[in-house]
């Protein structure tokens, strides 16, 4: 049995395009999201049996320098017992080989061969990377090649492990959406996205993200996705948050021989650090410039074994953040530690059918709502798009500022409101949320959101302004009523033509 058209992934909970969940390998099941260690297959820093018991369920292997360094050993002992793991071991064909180095001496045939010999539980076959800086005539090139070759992979694989089809394309993002349809009509059960690895050195996170979200909007739901190369606490986040499963990198490794030490915002080299800013074996039981003082090979697999510590936490960190329904929130927080990454974060906010699927209509939890950008988010989107359905009865409008007591029609400005001005329709207001008209105060999130009592710049919410438009033309509203001092009010009022504008402090009769 290939891995075509059958279902290798079990989501679990979802939010944003993030999902909790497991796939089925023949060495037991992963759960996801999964940080995928990349481990040398002759030469290991920290051995894999080592990764086993920190828990980490599948590691990843090159199948080419295995084809290289230990063909005949790794055909008659398999790939799990050459490397020492008996969790899912997922192989990299060597197309990376081919971005560094041009050509690699094997065909994908024989390369597909030799991954289903030695027993890959996902294996990619030898694809043809696009890396930074090619043409987009040559990006295509490489993609059609990539395509018939994968084809040809998947229809002639007899393992019975699943196939994870090579998704390219680069920064060209429509060949990354011909790229990851092709491969999905090919019957491919998994996706693997390529070439990231130049993005994330030269800092270019929107590139990365808009990659993930053209791969990810291309692909079945039920399809799990890995990122190549991009296992970095600070990219996790957003990489799940737009719909990545696994992800891949050989950092906690490079960087350990570096002497860098990944903390959640960033990395350091050792020698600049006074304090190490957790708790793990290595951390709690070395002060830095002891590790630092350390031979090179103790060192290297100290700082390694950290390095691999704070990836996991990241990780879990991110899993939690899809459980309690609090992913963008998470996504924003680790977005600030730099500002390239807060770049990328808007492409959150440019594919908002991507989000929505996902995200549940109703959460325990209220959403937390700070900048701007938060009018993307899919709770918010799904607000404006009810009020700006919402009819009512009445041609005259009260808008008053949402307060913190929750739902709004139990709120005393509402009582006041109401009194002042009955027959009114009264709305609160939220620069995030727009509109609230106080008979849907208590849909969710309208009664479950927290933000700051701030000054906002009205220019910064077009969605608020266009339920408003919206609100106003399709109730046929001839006169608002408002505080004119409220200059975020005021800016949408003005502009709004033919309508009445009055002041809610001068009561009494109106009209
Ligand atoms: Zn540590």
């Amino acid at each position: 049995m290939t891995g075509a058209g059958r279902g290798v992934f079990e989501a679990r909970e979802t939010d944003l395009a993030g999902r909790t969940g497991r796939i089925e390998t023949n060495h037991g099941a992963v759960e996801t999201p999964a940080y995928v260690p990349v481990v040398h297959p002759v030469r290991q820093s920290v051995p894999a049996r080592e990764l086993r018991e920190m828990g980490f369920g599948m590691v990843i292997t090159n199948a080419y320098i295995t084809w290289k360094r230990a063909r005949e050993e790794a055909s008659r002992r398999g790939i799990h017992d050459l490397i020492g793991f008996d969790g899912a071991v997922m192989t990299d064909s060597g197309g990376y080989q081919v971005l560094e180095y041009g050509d690699v001496d094997v065909g994908p045939d024989e390369m597909a061969a030799f991954e289903a010999k030695i027993g890959s539980d996902i294996a990619v076959p030898l694809d043809r990377p696009t890396g930074l800086g090619i043409t987009r005539a040559e990006a295509a090139r490489r993609v059609r090649y990539t395509l018939r070759i994968s084809r040809e992979a998947l229809a002639g694989a007899a393992g019975g492990q699943i196939w994870a089809g090579p998704v390219q394309g680069g920064r060209y993002t429509d060949l990354v959406t011909k790229s990851a349809r092709g491969l999905s009509r090919a019957g491919f059960a998994m996706m693997a996205l390529g070439s990231p690895v130049e993005y994330m050195e030269s800092y270019d996170y929107l590139s990365l993200a808009r990659m993930i979200a053209a791969a990810r909007s291309s692909i079945p739901w039920s399809a799990p996705l890995h990122l190549f190369g991009a296992g970095h606490p600070l990219t996790i986040p957003m990489a799940v948050a737009l719909g990545c499963d696994t992800f891949d990198s050989a950092s906690y490794m490079l960087y350990a021989r570096n002497g860098r030490y990944i903390a959640r915002d960033g990395t350091r080299q050792i020698g600049e650090m006074s304090a190490f800013p957790c708790s793990c074996r290595v951390c709690s039981s070395h002060r830095p410039a002891e590790l630092a003082r350390l031979p090179e090979t103790e060192r290297t697999a100290g700082l390694a074994v950290h390095n691999l510590h704070a990836i996991r936490e990241e990780v879990d960190a991110t899993s939690q953040a899809i459980r309690e329904g609090r992913l963008w929130e998470h996504v924003m927080s680790r977005a600030r530690a730099h500002p390239r990454l807060y770049e990328a974060a808007r492409v959150l906010a440019e594919n908002p059918a991507l989000l929505a699927e996902g995200t549940p209509l109703f959460k325990r939890r209220a959403a937390f709502l700070y900048d701007a950008i938060d009018q993307y988010r899919p709770e918010v989107r799904r607000y404006h798009a009810m009020a700006r359905r919402f009819r009512s009865r009445a041609r005259r409008m009260v808008v008053i500022r949402e307060d913190r007591q929750k739902p709004g029609y139990a709120s005393g400005a509402y009582a006041r409101a109401r009194a002042a001005f009955g027959g009114c329709q009264v709305c609160q207001y939220s620069p995030h949320l727009g509109l609230i008209p106080i008979e849907l105060s208590d849909v969710y999130p309208a009664a479950h959101h927290e933000s700051a009592d701030v000054p906002y710049d009205p220019a910064a919410f077009p969605e608020f302004g266009a339920t408003w438009d919206e609100f106003v033309r399709r109730n046929r509203i001839t006169e608002i009523i408002y505080d004119r001092t409220d200059a975020f009010l005021e800016h949408f009022a003005s502009r709004t033509r033919g309508i009445r504008r009055r002041d809610i402090s001068k009561k009494g009769k109106t009209g």
